[in-house]
């Protein structure tokens, strides 16, 4: 079995392989080749943490196996990440376990590599303005990430912890962009592309705030009673989301289906869009949306990836089990 550490991932794998991944990944999941099991996440009865997996099968890249871990509120005073997550994955052939990859690093580039495809395959063409809501561990990551799918002239950002913004502004002035801190309204008139990230419970992006043409990436809801942007903005959005059935039960879609202002037919899999089976965005005013849940396949690709650089650059650790 091949080990790649949470230390190693951040030197072999880099946005670009992440990139091709999850994109790659999200066009066979809309053909059929490649499907997520049922996610399992339960609050263990210790140290408050929740532990869960989430497992699925690649049959085009041929990537079967898992990620696990969860969430342990504590860790920040024992000098660790609050999120803590391994991917396990498997030959598909003979089922023996094949790698084991440090889940953290890649968990972040994973999930910018979702929102950074969909600008690239929604968002209009002349986006000029990012607007980035959240600011925190994930925020910089999905900075980066847009910036290299579009050719955005300045940054705008609101956070509802204020004092978090200088990491967006730092990340903006590392990239070379000049970023400004602006309020909701001024934000949703400025921008062409949003980002929303946050562990938001109530809608911070309202409909009116938003201009025509916008492409939304809302990436921060991935549990039940999350919420970032408005129900009725997501009504009047044309909907993308990397799974449905996740979109309606666990991501942004869940309260336009609860409240009866969407239904389930109303989304597709961003998938279909890469593939060329849906055209994607209809015109330059329409909203466009994309709502990233987060599935297990990203986790396992970007895995993949990660085990595939480390055995090309000699930084794999091959162990018998
Ligand atoms: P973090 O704890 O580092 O930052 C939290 C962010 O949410 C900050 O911007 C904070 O100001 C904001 N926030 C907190 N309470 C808020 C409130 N009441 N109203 C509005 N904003 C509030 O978290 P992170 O690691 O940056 O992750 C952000 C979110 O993204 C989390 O909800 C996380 O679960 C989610 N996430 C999603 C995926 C996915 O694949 N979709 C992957 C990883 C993380």
């Amino acid at each position: 079995m091949i080990i790649v550490s949470e230390e190693t991932c951040t030197k072999i794998i880099d946005r670009a392989s992440a990139f091709t991944a999850v994109e790659q990944v999200f066009a066979a999941m809309a053909r059929g080749d490649a499907y997520n099991f049922p996610v399992i996440r339960e609050a263990i009865g210790h140290a408050e943490a929740l532990y869960g997996f989430k497992s699925g099968f690649d049959r085009a890249g041929l990537v079967l196996g898992l990620k696990s871990g969860g969430y342990w509120p504590g860790n920040m005073a024992k000098g660790l990440t609050n999120h803590q997550s391994t991917v396990f994955l498997f030959d598909p052939d003979t089922g023996r376990p094949k790698a084991m990859v440090g889940g953290n690093y890649l968990t972040a580039l994973r999930t910018a590599a979702a929102s950074s495809v969909s600008i690239k395959h929604l968002a209009r063409k002349d986006s000029k303005v990012l607007g980035m809501v959240g600011a925190g561990h994930q925020s910089a990551f999905q900075l980066r990430a847009a910036t290299e799918q579009m050719d955005f002239e300045r940054i705008v950002g609101w956070n509802y912890h204020p004092e978090m913004l200088p990491r967006i502004a730092d990340t903006a002035k590392e990239i070379g962009l000049p970023f400004e801190a602006v309020s909701l309204e001024e934000l949703g008139a400025q921008a062409d592309v949003i980002i929303t990230i946050t562990s938001s419970q109530n809608a911070s992006v309202l409909k009116d705030y938003i201009k025509p043409g916008t492409h939304l990436a809302c990436m921060g809801t991935d549990t039940k009673g999350k919420q970032e942007v408005s129900a009725d903005l997501v009504a009047a959005a044309r909907l993308f989301t990397d799974e449905v059935a996740q979109s309606i039960s666990i991501g942004e879609c869940q309260h336009a289906i609860a409240a009866g202002l969407i239904q389930e037919s109303d989304i597709t899999p961003i998938g279909a869009v890469i593939n060329g089976d849906h055209s994607g965005r209809q015109s330059e005013d329409e909203i466009t949306l994309f709502d990233g849940t987060g599935v297990g396949l990203q986790d396992l690709a970007v895995a993949a990836a990660a085990v595939t650089r480390a055995l090309e650059m000699g930084h794999a650790v091959e162990v018998d089990i």
